[in-house]
């Protein structure tokens, strides 16, 4: 297990839970986003009427959770949370309508992840706020229909490509969040260490914001690990040369790739020749897999210019080869 796997896919910490920006103004970037949310949220407060569902998609650790939570808070309104695998069976689902209270936020994560047929029921309840359940099978099996109260769904994926087409048409729109720069990351870097009470120098905070794979769940997990670092080696002050020694022990270099990182692109150009070579085959080569691949470190390989995909496949591209110190290939007319 590496370092990023374990902040990008571990369950949600105590210690994120209590970094979580609690209001928009707190939610550093992604403006075009909360632009747009905190227009709906207003759109919704003169009508008096219940906000509209709200799609969010893009890579783990980016803020969907929190921003559905401040969407809740905006709104005055309680937070329900489940996730596509969660929901097995549409009595699950039943269950989970039937409990909400008008104007509650229901955030489904992993929605890509719901049951096709699952999904069916939750056309008429996002659009008519409606439930059509069958009950008993054979020939006494009946539809009954339930009223649910108004509500409103934020769904979060990490695959907006595999949402299907009926579900993402619910939506109104398609928020994708994106990668966070180097000075966003410093400045949510620097807003966690007031909250923790933890010395931070500006060079620090770039430092582990340079980092961090443009993701603030990483860069709140970095401080983590060069606070106890600059406890134990220093005063507990984090200057940059700290934060750049804790962070070697780690292993994580100044791009902010990870072992998993660097074997993809090892095995992309020492085993496939740099590619094109389909993700499966690459997943087995590393022993990672495939969505793994897909969602957590390719996206990041790609932003950075190491890797592309191609109808064909993946292809390591000239950085990837500066980064393993291999040679690139003569180039070839096919
Ligand atoms: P996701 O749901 O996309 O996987 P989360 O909402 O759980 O991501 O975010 C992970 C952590 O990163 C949060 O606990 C929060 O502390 C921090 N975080 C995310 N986005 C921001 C932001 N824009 N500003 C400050 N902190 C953030």
């Amino acid at each position: 297990e590496n370092f990023y796997q374990q902040t990008t896919t571990a369950p949600t910490s105590s210690f994120d839970v209590s970094l979580r920006p609690p209001v928009f103004s707190e939610f550093i970037g992604q403006e075009k986003v909360k632009d747009r949310l905190l227009l709906m949220v207003e759109a919704a407060r003169q009508r008096g009427d219940v906000l509209d569902h709200v799609l969010l998609s893009g890579p783990p650790g980016l803020g969907k959770t929190t921003l559905a939570n401040i969407i809740a808070r905006a709104t005055g309104s309680q937070l329900h949370v489940t996730s596509g695998p969660q929901i097995e069976k549409a009595g699950d689902l039943a269950g989970v309508l039937t409990n909400l209270q008008k104007g509650d936020v229901l955030f489904i994560d992993e929605i890509h992840r719901l049951h096709p047929a699952i999904e069916e029921y939750l056309y008429p309840a996002m659009e008519d706020f409606r439930l059509d359940i069958i009950i008993d099978s054979g020939p006494s099996a009946r539809s009954i229909q339930l009223n649910l109260p108004r509500f409103t769904l934020v769904g979060a994926t990490t695959r907006s490509g595999m949402l299907t087409a009926p579900l993402r048409s619910r939506f109104g729109l398609v928020n994708r969040l994106d990668y966070y720069t180097q000075e966003e990351l410093a400045q949510i870097i620097e807003r966690s260490a007031g909250l923790l009470d933890i010395p931070v120098k500006n060079e620090g905070s770039m430092e582990i914001a340079a980092r961090s794979r443009g993701t603030p769940r990483v860069a709140n997990a970095l401080l983590r690990w060069v606070r106890d670092y600059a406890q134990v080696k220093s005063d507990g002050t984090i200057t940059g040369p700290i934060a750049d020694s804790a962070l070697a022990m780690i292993e994580i270099d100044a791009q902010g790739l990870d072992e998993m990182d660097k074997r993809i692109l090892e095995a992309l150009i020492y085993k496939f020749n740099g590619g094109p070579v389909g993700v499966g085959s690459l997943a087995v080569a590393v022993g990672e897999d495939a969505a793994t691949i897909e969602e957590v470190h390719e996206p990041f390989l790609i932003l950075q210019g190491y890797l592309q995909r191609t109808p064909r496949g993946r292809v390591a591209l000239p950085a990837a080869y500066t980064k393993i110190g291999a040679k690139m290939p003569p180039p070839t007319d096919g």
